[in-house]
């Protein structure tokens, strides 16, 4: 991580920074004698000291010194984005091995930056953080850190991560504890792999670090938030890589049957609060409904990570269809484009909203030809995918008003990790865009229709297609316009993997 400073890309107006001189342009160098390593470090520096002094340099390479009575607040400036750390792992299972070639080049980035974990919830098998590093994780108070464990077993995660430096997870993660950092952890589970005895292990060593405990070694230290178990994903582009056996419906669904009391016990002995969590994608694998509300946290831990997306669509669609706004469905006609594991679902909850407002919104399946059909997430269907279901629906039963499609399909990456730079190249943020560059424009002037992002959910789809109406009737029907709409009104942010 280490870097000559951080650029400085503006100054606020009327800032004390800007009553102190700083340009953009400049790099900031140190603070209060230290060296400045990133945004998230500079917050941290600023924060320490009423007064701070800052060393900084000009773009002609000239040194400059400042002080300012910060009061232990920021001082005005934008910096440059940072660095992407990427991993040095080799997972058995590594989803960015399993994409087929010639997409865009940042969907190919390992990306594992425990900045990234801190702020967005992204995983971090912890294989780029060396003990200066942890120790940074730990001085800067960066809790809670995302980590993905998949086993505690050293000799068994050398072979999950495909790296024989990085066994000892335990190892990194107590340091962090030690420290009073908190983590949530995950576990990728691969059958014959990391499953049976070695998920025993790791759940009781990760269950005895758990947070809040109030006698015993870890007692007043940092603790495990959470362990979720996600079921492996596999593609159909896994030529040359190590073998790895897919999960099918029956084993999900025995997973679903033993797992889920065992994890109402843990959450019965966590003081109510679940700490074993599930994700959605054993229960819509296993065709086992999800279980209810008190089943997923309080906080809806790990929801970015596939966990309660399904029950939280559910709470939500229930109260909806009750509601007021909900009338204003009444006559529309639209076709929901999502993955096959979600499609069922969602077809239930329409059904019951066209029942009770007189809407006809149905929800189709769309195969995933890319990935290969074993992959059946929202998230990971392609805009040529989406177009091929478009167009099949609309031979065998007609045209449709709007035709939706799910907002994480249209993320450019799995989380914001294109707001940052690699080997100093920004990457692109472009939040219209489908994984394989086809955007929401070309993919409604293909259909001639107007193409929609669902939002999270029922109520955000409505916002959306009355966005689009408003659009049409104010400049006739453009998808550009549509797509400027939806970024106005900030609902298109990307939401998770199965959303509507
Ligand atoms: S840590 Fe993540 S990105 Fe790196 S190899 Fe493993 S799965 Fe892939």
């Amino acid at each position: 991580m280490a870097q000559k400073g951080v650029l400085v890309i503006s100054v606020e107006p009327g800032s004390l920074a800007e009553g102190l001189g700083l340009q953009a342009g400049d790099t900031l160098l140190e603070i209060n004698g230290e060296k400045v390593l990133d945004q998230l470090n500079y917050q941290f520096l600023m924060s320490q000291r009423d007064e701070t002094t800052l060393r900084l340099e000009r773009p002609d390479k000239s040194a400059y010194e400042v002080s300012a009575e910060n009061g232990g607040d920021g001082i005005g400036l934008d910096l440059a984005q940072d660095e992407v750390k990427v991993c040095k792992q080799n997972c058995v299972f590594c989803f960015v091995h399993q994409m087929p070639k010639g997409y865009r080049k940042s969907l190919y980035l390992k990306d594992e930056d425990i900045r990234l974990s801190f702020l967005y919830g992204h995983f971090s098998t912890l294989s780029s953080s060396d003990a200066a590093e942890l120790a940074r994780i730990v001085r800067e108070r960066l809790s809670p850190i995302h980590v993905s464990v998949h086993c505690t077993d050293p000799e068994v995660r050398v072979k999950v991560v495909g790296n024989p430096k990085e066994g000892d997870i335990l190892r990194k993660i107590d340091q962090l504890l030690e420290g009073g950092i908190d983590v949530h952890t995950q576990a990728v589970i691969a059958p014959g792999l990391n499953d049976d005895w070695i998920w025993d292990k790791t759940l009781r060593e990760l269950w005895e670090r758990r947070a809040y405990q109030t006698s015993g070694p870890w007692q007043g230290k940092g603790g495990v938030l959470s362990l979720s178990c996600v079921p492996v994903g596999l593609t159909v582009h896994r030529e040359g890589l190590p073998e790895v056996q897919e999960i099918n419906a029956g084993y999900a669904k025995a997973w679903v049957e033993r797992w889920t009391k065992e994890a109402r016990r843990y959450a019965e002995a966590n003081g109510g609060e679940p700490w074993l969590l599930l994700a959605d994608e054993w229960f819509t694998r296993g065709d086992v409904e999800v279980p209810g509300r008190a089943f997923y946290s309080q906080s809806w831990a790990q929801l970015e990570n596939g966990v309660g997306l399904v029950r939280k669509f559910l709470e939500h669609s229930r109260r909806f269809i009750s509601s007021e706004k909900a009338r204003r469905f009444q006559g529309r006609k639209a076709l929901l484009l999502t993955g096959s594991s979600f499609a069922p679902i969602l077809n239930r909850v329409l059904a019951q909203l066209n029942r009770e407002v007189g809407s006809q919104l149905r929800a189709v399946a769309v195969r995933n030809n890319d990935f290969g059909e074993s992959v059946t997430v929202a998230g990971l269907l392609t805009g040529r995918d989406l177009m091929y279901a478009a167009h099949a629906d609309r031979d065998a039963k007609g045209p449709v008003e709007a035709v939706v499609v799910p907002s994480a399909s249209l993320r450019t990456h799995t989380g914001p990790t294109d707001q940052y730079t690699l080997h100093g190249v920004t990457v692109a943020r472009a939040e219209g865009t489908f994984l394989d560059d086809m955007t929401l424009d070309e993919l409604t002037a293909d259909l001639r229709t107007p193409v929609v992002p669902s939002g999270a959910n029922l109520s955000q789809l409505l916002d959306h297609l009355e966005a689009a109406d408003r659009a049409n009737r104010a400049s006739g029907f453009s998808g550009r316009d549509l797509e400027k709409v939806f970024h106005r009104s900030g609902l298109n942010l990307p939401q998770g993997a199965y959303n509507p």
